[in-house]
């Protein structure tokens, strides 16, 4: 397996800012590659280069089913799209998906990629539903991985990405088997991988968006790290700044185009009927040149341009919002952000939680700031990290005096909710001194009870030392659960000056 086709720069959570090399040249990633459909005649590849695109996909099978084989395979596919970008091609998986059959070989698809020119190849992977018994799960899969096997064996020394799909149903324990499956063919050839997940449409279509980051993270827990990831089909700016946030490097959109023929209209909190909007939200040249009634009026063809336009106008302006959230380490701010879009997304979000370890591996140390934006920012591992590396500093007096950190007293050591203690000398620094939140008295109930256990914890850890606590009302629960674990070393003095109770 070769590396050398991606370069990480920069990161954050379990996101990256990279370089795919490719053999039609360099693309920036995250990336989002528009689903081009060469038989018809909607918005030209070279329109969708100029709107931002640094990469596009198309799917091999329908030119190798219809007239235009020839011309592909005489011009070649860049010839035949008419853009000098990097090209994706699929290959017939999804009309697998769709229609149950198709009528092509996997040898004779990917050699047929390979002539064309393609730059990332993709075999003829079966996709397996969601919900499927493990049974079927094991009966795709072992066809799926000989395919990919064939694949690399065909590809192995080429110039050309070759894509290994990674399917597996909604089940997260075969999702991470067919990663090891994958993992292993890869490190036998001479092969430069990306690694699409597979079967997510109908995750996405129908907002199952826990089962999506389930499945991204059981698959991110298999693969090195160094390796490109597809969520593949995913092409709703909405699911960006998340996806990203796993670990997902590339997403492709037919979504753009599908959903401006229905006269839906893409935001990155949603998707609005055109009927239904008064004054658009957004700035694009779409958006600035005619107001949606104008839309209306127009002759449906036209309308849907203009709509898919705009789609993909509010897709790379996600898509580059994103990268630069990693740039300024604030990826953690956007997406909790985004999550309150939708419900779905939120409780999607909070899966993580089951994943601690994995993000702690990723996510970068040191960021320049910390702001609290509500209780998912409790699963940061900022906060974690914090609470260990406290607990190893052991206290310099027998007798300590506990406040909050913006009271009037003096104290020997801090209060602060999210963070548990903080040292007068830790006050300037990251995150605890530097995080950004509402005042104790506003701020949420689990926020301070993170704070609380982590002052427990020290207490229990040092014993022999006294903590006198002096604080406002906010923290009453200090005195509760340090009886409840029998910390005799904590006496609680209710603060003088109590100014939230008024
Ligand atoms: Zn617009």
């Amino acid at each position: 397996m070769r590396k050398d086709h991606f370069e990480v720069t920069h990161r954050d959570v379990l996101g990256r800012v990279g370089k795919l090399r490719t053999p039609h040249g360099v693309v920036q990633t995250p990336a989002l590659m528009p689903v081009v459909n060469p038989n018809i005649e909607f918005i030209k590849p070279s329109e969708i280069k100029k709107l931002g695109a640094e990469i596009l996909i198309t799917n091999s099978y329908i030119i190798y089913r219809s007239k235009l084989r020839e011309i592909a395979k005489d011009k070649g596919l860049h010839k035949l799209l008419g853009v000098d970008i990097p090209i994706m091609t699929d290959s017939g998986s999804y009309q697998l998906m769709v229609y149950g059959d198709v009528e092509v070989k996997n040898s004779e698809i990917l050699n047929f990629q390979k002539e064309i020119g393609s730059d990332i190849v993709v075999p003829l992977d079966i996709p397996t539903p969601p919900d499927a018994e493990e049974e079927l799960i094991l009966e795709d899969m072992k066809i799926t991985i000989e395919r990919e096997r064939e694949a690399a064996e065909i590809f192995n020394g080429c110039e050309n990405l070759l894509a290994f799909p990674i399917q597996g149903s909604t089940n997260p324990k075969m999702r991470r088997m067919f990663a090891e499956e994958v993992k292993k063919i890869c490190e036998l050839y001479d092969v430069k991988p990306i690694f699409p997940i597979g079967a997510v449409v109908p995750l996405l279509d129908t907002y199952r968006f826990s089962d999506v980051v389930t499945s991204i993270l059981e698959v991110k827990s298999v693969l090195p790290p160094s390796c490109p990831v597809h969520l593949f089909g995913a092409g709703h700016p909405m699911m960006f700044s998340i996806a990203t946030a796993l670990g997902c490097d590339l997403f492709d959109s037919a979504a753009y185009a599908l959903y401006a023929k229905d006269d839906r209209y893409m935001t990155v909190r949603g998707t609005e009927k055109l009927e239904e909007i008064n004054e658009f939200p957004c700035s694009c040249p779409v958006c600035s040149d005619y107001t949606p009634r104008e839309l209306r009026s127009m002759e449906k063809k036209e309308r849907a341009k203009l709509l898919a336009k705009h789609n993909l106008y509010v897709s790379f302006q996600e898509v580059r919002t994103v990268r630069q959230a990693i740039r300024s380490k604030t990826l953690f701010e956007l997406v909790e952000n985004r999550i309150r879009a939708h419900p779905y997304l939120l409780e999607a979000w909070r899966q993580i939680r089951k994943y601690g370890k994995l993000i702690e591996t990723y996510d970068p140390n040191i960021k320049s700031r910390f702001f609290y934006t509500g209780i998912e920012s409790l699963m940061r591992p900022a906060i974690q990290r914090y609470m260990n590396k406290i607990l190893d500093i052991p206290p310099d007096k027998e007798e300590l005096v506990v406040t909050d950190m913006y009271s009037n007293l003096k104290g020997d050591l801090y209060l602060r909710p999210c963070f548990g203690i903080v040292f007068p000398e830790l006050i300037e620094s990251y995150p605890a001194g530097h995080a950004e939140m509402p005042e104790d008295g506003l701020i949420d109930d689990m926020a301070i009870k993170t704070a609380v256990n982590c002052f427990l914890k020290y207490a229990e850890k040092y014993k022999n030392i006294k903590f006198i606590v002096k604080v406002s009302n906010r923290w009453n629960i200090i005195k509760e659960l340090a009886e409840k674990r029998g910390l005799k070393n904590i006496v609680v003095e209710r603060e003088s000056n109590d100014e939230l109770q008024h």
